[in-house]
This record gives structure tokens, C-alpha cells and sequence, in this order.
């Protein structure tokens, strides 16, 4: 469990979002994979993109939001660890708090993890917008890219 960085940089008086499970309850956390895209209307609007591995949702934010169809990247900025019950927040983030603006949920559902590397994931993702072999791939840094397979998937 590694959201230390995600409760540092919140007020969780001030703000509606989840404080995360304590350890314990992060493993208890079902036994399906689950992914989200939050829309994030923050001072940059852009859309958050997390992945549940290892007890929390690993974390990018993707400027111009993950591509639907094969044949576009999209930058990913890796960002931190949130709470695997993050995959359930909406509302608004007071303004002058961390993240300030208004967030929905535009995409979730399931995902099977078909392989991972240090600087490389990829999976399948089963969302209502989001389908089919996806792959996230480190650039440099904190930058990834993230793009939708040519490949058939059922
Ligand atoms: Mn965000």
C-alpha cells in the first residue's frame, strides 16, 4: 500500500474525497480487477486513468483522455497511488484544495492484466467506452503512453 503520497497532499476535512482503506482493508478489496477513468475538471481538465494493482489504483493522468480507437497515443503522466475506493468518488474538490474542480466518473469496469513489466502494462480493458487490448508504456519520467491495440479481443 503506497497512498502515503495521495494523504499528504490532502485535507481530508476539507475535501469529499476517500482517506483509503488502512492495509488490511485494501486486501479485502475484491477479487476483480477493476479500472476507472475519472473526468477531472481541474484547473487543466483532464481525465484520470487507474488501474487496480498491488491494493491500490495505480494512477496516470491523461490530458486529452485515453483513446477509443487503435492508432492514437495519448500521453499519461504518472501520478500517485489512490485508494482503491477512489474508483467510486464523484463531487466537487473545494476550491484552493489539491485537484480543486469538479470530477466524474466517464468510464470504469473490469480489466484482466495480461502482462507487466517495469516500463510496460498491458491488458484488456471491459468498460462501457473502454474495450478491448490496451498497452501503457514509460517514456521517460513520469511520461507514458497509452494506446489501444489493432488486435482482436473476443
Ligand atoms: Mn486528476
Amino acid at each position: 500500500m503506497s497512498i502515503k503520497r495521495y494523504r499528504a497532499k490532502r485535507d481530508f476535512e476539507k475535501t469529499p474525497e476517500p482517506k483509503g482503506w488502512d492495509v488490511a482493508g485494501a486486501q479485502k478489496a475484491s477479487k476483480e480487477r477493476i479500472f476507472v477513468v475519472q473526468k477531472h475538471q481541474a484547473s487543466h481538465l483532464h481525465y484520470d486513468f487507474r488501474l487496480e494493482l498491488d491494493g491500490v489504483l495505480k494512477s496516470w493522468a491523461v490530458p486529452k483522455g485515453p483513446p477509443e480507437s487503435p492508432g492514437i497515443k495519448r500521453l499519461a503522466i504518472h501520478v500517485e497511488d489512490h485508494p482503491i475506493e477512489y474508483a467510486e468518488f464523484e463531487g466537487e474538490i473545494p476550491a484552493g484544495f489539491y485537484g480543486a474542480g469538479k470530477v466524474g466518473i466517464w468510464d470504469r469496469g473490469s480489466y484482466v492484466l495480461l502482462w507487466r513489466k517495469v516500463d510496460m502494462l498491458k491488458f484488456e480493458l471491459k468498460g462501457k467506452r473502454l474495450k478491448g487490448n490496451y498497452m501503457l508504456v514509460h517514456s521517460r519520467e513520469n511520461q507514458w503512453l497509452l494506446f489501444k491495440l489493432k488486435e482482436a479481443t473476443d
